[in-house]
């Protein structure tokens, strides 16, 4: 077996392993993984007559003469070297606190010794130098003047490193490590006839090509080989996942025969506009799985405003119709509570089950968050447990220990991009057969990325919106120019006049000027939970930009603008009591609230179809997506919506390309993918789902299309032919490995 879990003190002794540790590298196995970020240029031997200021040489030489002295001005010590080719002289110079750090250096620079020496060259009082020069000895780095070329011409891998520990004290201890392995001591997971099939190298190969690459073809084609590897691994986990989801039994729950009574066929009936072709289709196929004994793994992704939620709603009546339970699972409070509404309003007397007026057929819609009352909660509590409820709506409360379903037959998770693997599985856990599982994403996902972050489920897309809408207009708005934001205010104005709601987004809740950027776990709670928000602005340097518009303040000036006299201005963010979060909703859905302030709390799901304006304050500091889904709020009435994206940046940023894009177009399927390219892949994959991030470190989810749609692939199969990988251990422990990570960071967020 290998030898990658070995601790690095345990190899390296504890004060090189302690520093290591703080770039998070505790074994070998985490400190071969720690790839160059990129290589150095070796440079070209150069002539010691011409050698240039400022230029980066690389010289063959012989030690002249070598001496440490104390320096009398600045304290600390001082290595001075001579190297000469015969005819000219080169200092070599070192400096250290104390003279015994500079022994290393003096040990191995001793008189009449030869080697490659490579820096920039300096003057120092008329004498060129090089200050802290790499180099190589023969006799002592290397074997003989031909081997120290070789090994002065090598690619220089630059680790990702930090003061306490640079970039060539890495390299050492990658080397220290490396250097002695042989081929047993290195775990390969992809298996051996698929590197033959694709012609890659081992691992072991492939870990010496990256850090110790004679060429740049040779690095090039360890780090291909590694990012196979990690969508491979990652594949194969889903392969395993969807495999051990299609062994479990589930009930089937099949729809009730034409005639029969049933609650799917009366909500149809009642239903007020035509299904769109995509919504049928989509239903049809997801009527099929649910009647078949075998788990649905259904992931729905489509265009914000689709119809989704109908999509949902007709499943869960189909399994209530077959006396089982559904339980929609939603991200936040606010849109458990939104849903919960929505539900009960497009089911009207079907919802009402049991109570006197409903219907003979109906049911209940159960509400279950945290923050419910003790007697509201039991209430619900008991609804979910005597299966009265046939459809629980909740947040992450509903994973929790003591909620018993009666039967629970389907688990709708919409906005899935909040909820790991782990939730899913739990809440899975908790039916007495392995229940259905609808995943509903906010924002359409390039196609790779449905593969890599949601890969253990089937897809389904809904890429039309229900005719008679009438669209969205998106317009830039520079914040500075008081014409436009004049004109802002005057449109909102005609909006609400109009009978319409206009919401304006923030991007924080307090205007505190000492919060000052979005760093820093106080800042933080300033903000309702917006990755996307925080990590662009930390890329960004936002020191210099103005300060961020914040709910309370712009309220405020609403308030008192006299555009807006007479029109009733809401407020809505994360901080508020959950009852004051639904009664402000509430008398903006009825319209007694015309103008909602809030913070991002809205950005999905959110429905209220009078809402035909919105204003996003401080708009080039969110991400493409999210802004998308922000504006998937207006316009899903008969009205056109308006979106104002009110910007600061500065024009030909990225932060100003990022707004112009979405002003041009309102394919979101087109902005996720230019989203990605915007910025790092990380960021998304992180945000996307928890624990993928870390296991990720060379993919680039679209970039690598190729290598995982391959690697899928050739996964597949693998998992096909042996299931439980039996003949695959180094497989097997490097998609457990991976689980662990995942769970321990599941663990930290939660
Ligand atoms: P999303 O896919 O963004 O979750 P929703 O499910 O919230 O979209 O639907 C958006 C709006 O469109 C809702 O008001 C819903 O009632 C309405 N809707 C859904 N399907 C149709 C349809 N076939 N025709 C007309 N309106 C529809
Ligand atoms: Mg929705």
């Amino acid at each position: 077996m290998g030898r990658e879990d070995e601790k690095l003190s345990a190899v390296l002794g504890a004060r090189t392993a302690g520093p290591l540790g703080k770039l998070g590298l505790h074994t070998v196995g985490d400190l071969l993984r720690h790839y160059p970020r990129r290589y150095g240029d070796p440079g070209t031997l150069t002539d010691m007559d011409r050698l240039a200021l400022g230029e980066h040489v690389t010289v063959m030489a012989r030690v002249a003469r070598a001496t440490v002295r104390p320096m009398r001005s600045r304290g600390g010590a001082l290595l001075q070297a001579v190297v000469t080719d015969g005819s000219h002289e080169l200092q070599l110079t070192f400096f250290a606190r104390r003279p015994g750090a500079l022994r290393p250096h003096e040990d191995k620079l001793r008189p009449g010794r030869t080697g490659l020496f490579t820096g920039v060259v300096s003057e120092y009082r008329g004498q060129r130098q090089l200050t802290h020069p790499d180099y190589v000895l023969v006799g002592v780095d290397a074997d003989d003047a031909e081997e120290a070329m070789f090994e002065a011409s090598r690619p220089i891998p630059i680790y990702p490193a930090s003061a306490a520990v640079p970039s060539w004290r890495v390299q050492r201890a990658v080397r220290t490590v490396l250097d002695p392995l042989g081929p047993d001591d290195v775990a390969d997971p992809v298996p051996l006839e698929v590197r033959a099939r694709l012609g890659l190298p081992d691992r072991l190969d492939a870990l010496r090509r990256v850090h110790v690459p004679t060429d740049a073809g040779e690095w090039q084609q360890a780090r291909d080989r590694f990012r196979f590897e990690e969508a491979f691994v990652l594949q194969a986990a889903l392969a395993q996942r969807r495999a051990r989801a299609a062994e479990q039994e589930a009930t089937a729950r099949p729809p009730r025969e034409p005639g029969e009574p049933s609650l799917l066929a009366d909500f149809d009936a009642r239903l007020p506009f035509e299904l769109t072709a995509g919504q049928a289709s989509v239903g049809a196929e997801v009527a099929r799985e649910l009647a078949r004994a075998r788990p649905m793994q259904r992931l729905l992704q489509g265009e914000v405003g689709s119809g989704k939620t109908v999509v949902a709603l007709r499943a869960m009546l189909q399994v209530v119709d077959a006396g089982g339970q559904a339980a929609l699972l939603a991200p936040t409070e606010v849109l458990a509570a939104q849903h919960a509404r929505t539900l009960r309003q497009l089911l009207g007397p079907l919802a009402e089950g049991g109570l006197l007026g409903g219907s003979e057929n109906g049911t209940r819609v159960a509400l279950l968050t945290g923050s419910l009352g003790a007697a509201a909660r039991k209430e619900a509590l008991l609804q979910a447990a005597s299966g009265e409820a046939g459809i629980v709506v909740g947040t992450h409360a509903l994973l929790g220990e003591h909620v018993q379903f009666a039967d629970l037959g389907l688990v709708v998770v919409d906005e899935q991009h909040r909820f790991g693997v782990e939730q899913r599985d739990a809440l899975r856990a908790k039916g007495r057969a392995a229940p259905h599982l609808l995943v509903m994403t906010a924002t359409p996902i390039p196609r790779t990325v449905a593969m890599t972050v949601f890969g253990d489920l089937e897809t389904s897309s809904l890429t039309e919106v229900p005719a008679g809408r009438s669209g969205i207009t998106t317009h830039v708005v520079p914040a500075a120019n008081p014409v436009w934001m004049d004109r802002t205010w005057a449109r909102v104005r005609e909006e609400v006049d109009a009978g319409h709601r206009a919401y304006v987004v923030c991007p924080r809740i307090h205007p505190d000027p000492d919060v000052g950027t979005a760093s820093g776990a106080g800042a933080a709670a300033e903000f309702d939970d917006v990755p996307d928000f925080l990590e662009l602005t930390a890329g960004e340097a936002a020191s210099d930009r103005p300060p961020l518009r914040a709910v309370l303040e712009v309220a405020d000036m609403l308030r008192t603008l006299p555009q807006l006299e007479g029109v009733e201005v809401g407020v809505l963010h994360g901080q508020m009591a959950p009852a004051d979060k639904d009664a402000v909703m509430a008398r903006f859905a009825a319209g007694e609230v015309q103008v909602l302030v809030s913070t991002t709390v809205i950005e999905v799901g959110v429905d209220v179809p009078e809402a035909t304006a919105m204003v996003v304050f401080d708009a080039d500091r969110f991400g493409l997506s999210q802004l998308h889904q922000l504006r998937g709020r207006v316009g899903r009435g008969s009205a056109p919506g308006l979106c104002l994206l009110v910007s600061t940046a500065e024009p030909g940023t990225p932060a100003a390309a990022r707004v112009e894009a979405l002003a041009e177009t309102t394919d979101g399927f087109r902005l996720a993918t230019l989203d990605l390219e915007l910025r790092s892949e990380g960021d998304v994959l992180g945000a996307a789902q928890s624990g993928r991030s870390s296991s990720l470190r060379l993919l680039r989810v679209v970039k690598d299309a190729d290598v995982i749609e391959t690697a899928r692939r050739e996964a597949t199969a693998v998992v096909e032919a042996d299931p439980e990988l039996h003949h695959q251990p180094d497989l097997r422990a490097a998609i457990a490995a991976q689980l662990d990570e995942e769970q321990e960071e599941f663990l930290e967020r939660a």
